[in-house]
């Protein structure tokens, strides 16, 4: 099972492949890589996938409680994997920290603009009860992170990393915040135009770095680690990277190597991210 996935990964994990496979395809990384035929840049653009099913067989062994899938094409992998699924429709909203600069008026009015009551999704666990009981209603990046059994430091690290972009965004069209703003705020932050000043960049700057870092030390989470588990020994993704390295190494070898291999090629696209400086980046986006 693991040797026919290992040979051919077919979109499993869902997390932004277009960008990843559009970057091994512009990229020339054969004086990175050499000119292996196994490290060929369209196997590279699949580390998501490769380290999506290791979450899935951890699933399945109930090493992991529940992954959470975005597209029906998963379900042939997931059958076949023998592994408990359902299909949901959540309402999908935005969450913001304790810590909040905006009202609580505006940041519920902004929460209000940006739900959604149809996004369906394939929740896989081995534990019928949590199916049914705990995978339903509100999607939420906390939800989220609790079903995948994230670190709580992470879920809340990026709760507070994703609102503070509309804080940003909210400051900076306005300094006094009306309510008024919520509309627009969630369309700059949401639209193509995000980032549009250099403390925005930075701060996606600061997202990419993390992913890197994250990439570097932790190749078997699927998760973007906080500033702290990156920073201290025995953190929790790191408790969690090298569980999940050790069950790789003995359930699915097939996939070790090319999960090493492909965390390098997102190395290189975040490397290839954080190469912009703000004055390039801006002004390539004031002339395109
Ligand atoms: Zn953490």
């Amino acid at each position: 099972m693991t040797k026919s996935f290992a040979d051919d990964p077919s979109g499993l994990s869902g997390m932004g492949h277009d960008n990843v496979h559009d970057f091994f395809e512009q990229e020339d990384l054969e004086e990175y890589y050499g000119k292996d035929e196994r490290k060929k840049p369209e196997k590279l653009s699949y580390y998501y996938d490769y380290v999506a099913y290791l979450h899935l067989l951890l699933v399945k062994e109930g090493k992991k409680k529940g992954f959470v899938l975005d597209s029906p094409s998963y379900l042939k992998t997931i059958k076949k994997l023998k592994i408990g699924w359902k299909r949901v429709t959540w309402e999908h909203n935005e969450i913001f920290p304790n810590t909040i600069k905006l009202s609580k008026e505006l940041s519920e009015l902004i929460v209000k603009k940006h739900r959604y009551d149809d996004v369906t999704s394939i929740v896989c666990s081995q534990d019928e009860k949590f199916l049914n009981e705990f995978c339903q209603g509100i999607m939420n990046h906390k939800r989220f992170g609790e079903i995948e059994e994230y670190p709580t430091c992470c879920i809340n690290s990026h709760i507070e990393n994703k609102w503070h972009e509309y804080e940003m965004v909210a400051t900076a069209l306005d300094p006094n915040l009306a309510t008024s703003l919520a509309n627009s705020v969630v369309t700059m932050r949401n639209g193509s135009i995000f980032p549009f000043n250099e403390e925005q960049f930075d701060h996606e700057s600061k997202m990419f770095s993390q992913i890197l870092t994250t990439r570097e030390k932790f190749p078997f989470v699927i998760h973007q680690a906080c500033q702290k588990c990156l920073d201290i020994d025995q953190s929790p993704t790191s408790k969690l990277n090298t569980d999940f390295q050790e069950f790789c190494t003995k359930k699915a070898p097939e996939i070790y190597e090319k999960i090493l291999d492909g965390a390098k090629g997102e190395i290189l696209r975040q490397k290839k991210n954080l190469s912009i400086s703000w004055k390039e980046f801006d002004e390539e986006r004031r002339f395109s």
